[in-house]
């Protein structure tokens, strides 16, 4: 079965997250919004009374070296309030400034707050996207019916990430979790998805996989 995961956001803690990821040989996918950053790591917005900060423009290629980076549209906007030449900017331009700054192509797109309709998902398909992570969590199926819907099966803290997990290895069509870095707000969430991890690169019926990987033609079953 192929695994996939998805991290929002570009915040700091994607740097800890990486390096936990590499120590176990894992693959992950990272949703940027370029036209966020500033050189230098900035202020981002308060998430339960903590700071969240995000990476600087110049570390950026290097904390991601080795993952796959989607566009997550250029300023996190609810793309559903937008239309015309701003949504197209949000995602068209997006994808240029990341190919840009990583030197490699952007195939997949995250909507922001999970907000699309027809005109939003009209847009990313004719920018050429391959793939969009679909809101329908929990309605994961591979190949998806339409591929700018590729829906997780879970967030990385559903209580039941275990159960869904070997739920997945029963009906076929890969686990697919996402979430954000900043979620794991406390060293005990940072143990226990370090074990998780562990436990998937361990499972000798499973393979990383990036999402992009997926969307290569020919769609190949998973
Ligand atoms: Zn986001």
């Amino acid at each position: 079965m192929k695994i996939l995961q998805c991290w929002d956001d570009g915040v700091v803690s994607d740097a800890r997250l990486v390096d936990l990821l590499r120590r176990h040989g894992a693959k992950a996918t990272f949703s940027l919004n370029p036209g966020l950053y500033q050189n230098n790591r900035s202020f981002g917005w308060l998430s339960e009374g903590r700071e969240i900060w995000r990476l600087g423009l110049q570390e950026l290629p290097a904390v991601y070296q080795g993952f796959e980076i989607c566009s997550h549209s250029m300023t996190h906007p609810y793309l559903t309030d937008l239309d015309g030449s701003r949504l197209d900017w949000e995602i068209r331009a997006s994808r240029d400034l990341l190919e840009q700054l990583f030197s490699r192509p952007v195939t997949g797109f995250c909507y922001p707050f999970n907000a699309y309709n027809d005109p939003v998902l009209s847009a990313v398909r004719s920018a050429g996207y391959h793939w969009g992570r679909g809101k329908r969590e929990g309605l994961h199926r591979f190949p998806p019916v339409d591929p700018l819907e590729f829906s997780p099966t879970c967030r990385v803290l559903d209580p039941e990430f275990w159960r869904k997990y070997e739920g997945a290895k029963k009906t076929g069509g890969g686990f697919f979790f996402w979430g954000h870095s900043y979620e794991l707000s406390t060293e005990a969430l940072w143990d226990d998805f370090e074990r998780r991890i562990e436990r998937i690169s361990s499972d000798g019926d499973t393979e990383w996989s990036f999402i992009g990987d997926l969307f290569e033609p020919p769609l190949m079953p998973i």
